[in-house]
């Protein structure tokens, strides 16, 4: 162990030792090792879990799905209620741990450990909201009652940037919602995901209705879920690619499903932006996450009139940014997830360059052997390059010129994703209409954040179907049932 893990908090080492503990009962003699990117050292070996120890997650959440869809939704509510308070009770340790998986500088982590807590805490407030309508046919025949049911047994599939986001803004309206879940984190980062299902149990729920199944086989075990006549819904969040393929496997039994996909965020910065609030945004939007983000700003279109103003002193300020380990307290950016994913985002750089934009800065690399890339701005990159079609998912920026309304609305929506986007103007109207025309789920009018779970968090076109978070996140988790009743005239 290195000396930065060395002295990791006890808290952290808690979590650890707890959720390693309890999968070590479960059958199956594969193990996978569990590795700190910054250093390549291995944090904790967990099960490889294989399809049948996914059928047998299934069969935990299919016997409890009756009783949990049945538990009264106050009892359920204060279950997430008490989720959320022993996340922020165990903030410390779950930032930690996370950093330590993950990378992400603990700023982030602590940030993400917030922003996670708020969905068991926002889905609590929802559990009980529970509605219906009741209305007359209009002959006047039959009365119709509208209710909604929870789905059943949900799949749940989460990336490795945002490990304990992902995880609880599905599990959070799953449970509100009465369904009992599988959930298969990313194999990167499976310990953060255990840690919630931990602090879950603390928190009174009944074993079986949340079922963490870390795998590094992934396409087996979620192929085994998809074919499993017990599961009725499928919420996947993660890469366009991988979203499409199991899109087309969910076909075959005409699975639910909700899609939180890839993202292209353009940043428009126009004439009369406030700069000192677009750089500071700026930076947030691009480099939260060392911009392993699908929010994260994608590429960066600049007016011509403020085009150097405003990349000056963006430069400047990239160019301060701290890399280091993660749980550094001076570190502002971590390292990326993998030494595969620095190699991803130099050959994006390369050939940024090679349709005509030049690096005009970068940030200084950490003397650490693990996965780092400098944060890189990279100037006057055609607005109509194909890499500009591509997610970087790394600390690299982009800048292109626009002048004409028209010219950025083409460019802006030239893309298959629509995820998020920003906008900063000081005319408001304009910022407005603007945004009105984009491709975008999510649009950003002069903050360069969009989460909020109690906002419908999602895209358009190839980023995504379905929407989290809001009254709209435990939709997802439910279907719509009416009974028409009969209503004779002199009865
Ligand atoms: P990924 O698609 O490689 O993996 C996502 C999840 O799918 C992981 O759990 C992975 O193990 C699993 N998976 C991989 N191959 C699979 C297969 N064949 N069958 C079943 N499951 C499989 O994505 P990633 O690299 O972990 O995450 C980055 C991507 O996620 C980016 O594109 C990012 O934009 C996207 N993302 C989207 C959102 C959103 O809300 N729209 C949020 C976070 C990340």
């Amino acid at each position: 162990m290195t000396q930065l893990a060395a002295s990791l908090p006890m808290s952290a080492r808690r979590l650890v030792e707890a959720v390693v503990s309890a999968q070590s009962g479960a059958p199956g003699s594969d193990t996978f090792d569990v590795t700190d990117p910054a250093t390549g050292d291995v944090i904790a070996g967990l099960m490889d879990a294989g399809p049948a120890h996914g059928e047998r997650a299934v069969d935990a959440a299919a016997e409890m799905f009756p009783a949990w869809a049945a538990t009264a939704p106050r009892a359920r509510s204060e279950i997430l209620r008490r989720t959320y308070d022993l996340m922020i009770s165990n903030s410390e340790g779950l930032a930690a741990l996370m950093t330590w998986e993950n990378g992400k500088a603990l700023p982030d982590a602590e940030a993400e450990v917030a922003y996670a807590a708020e969905f068991f805490r926002w889905f609590a407030e929802e559990a009980v909201r529970t509605d219906g309508q009741y209305g007359q046919a209009p002959n006047g025949a039959s009365r119709t009652i509208v209710t909604q049911h929870p789905i059943g047994v949900a799949a749940l599939v989460t990336p490795w940037n945002f490990p304990a986001a992902m995880a609880t803004r599905k599990i959070a309206p799953a449970l509100a919602a009465g369904c009992t879940v599988v959930l298969k984190p990313a194999a990167e980062t499976p310990l953060t995901a255990l840690a919630i299902a931990h602090l879950m149990r603390d928190a009174g729920l009944p074993d079986g209705v949340v079922n963490i199944v870390p795998t590094t086989r992934p396409g087996q075990v979620v192929d085994s879920w998809l074919a499993d006549a017990r599961v009725r819904k499928l919420s996947f969040t993660g890469s366009t690619n991988v979203g499409k393929a199991l899109l087309s496997r969910s076909a075959d039994r005409v699975l639910s499903t909700s899609m939180e996909l890839g993202g292209n965020a353009p940043f428009v910065v126009a004439r009369d932006a406030d700069i000192r609030v677009a750089v500071r945004e700026a930076m947030v939007a691009k480099f939260r996450n060392g911009g392993q983000a699908c929010t994260a700003a994608n590429r960066f279109f600049v007016h011509s009139d403020v085009y150097e103003q405003f990349a000056t002193a963006f430069e400047d300020a990239v160019v301060g940014l701290r890399l280091g380990h993660g749980l550094h307290p001076r570190t502002q950016i971590g390292p990326l997830v993998s030494t595969r994913a620095v190699a991803g985002v130099q050959e994006w750089v390369e050939r940024a360059v090679h349709s005509g934009g030049h690096v005009s800065v970068r940030a200084s690399l950490p003397d650490l052997p693990g996965a780092f890339f400098a944060p890189t701005v990279i100037r006057d990159v055609p607005a109509d390059a194909a890499v500009l079609q591509e997610e970087i998912f790394g600390p690299v920026a982009p800048i292109v010129r626009w002048s004409e309304d028209d010219e950025l609305l083409a460019a802006v929506n030239g893309s298959d994703l629509g995820l998020a986007a920003y906008v900063f103007s000081g005319d408001l109207a304009w910022a407005l209409r603007t945004a009105e025309r984009m491709d975008a789920g999510m649009v950003g009018v002069n903050r360069g954040v969009v989460s909020d779970p109690s906002a419908p968090f999602g895209g358009m076109k190839q980023s995504g179907i379905g929407r989290e978070g809001a009254r709209e996140g435990l939709r997802a988790f439910t279907e719509t049932q009416y009974l028409s009743v009969a209503w004779p005239a002199n009865a």
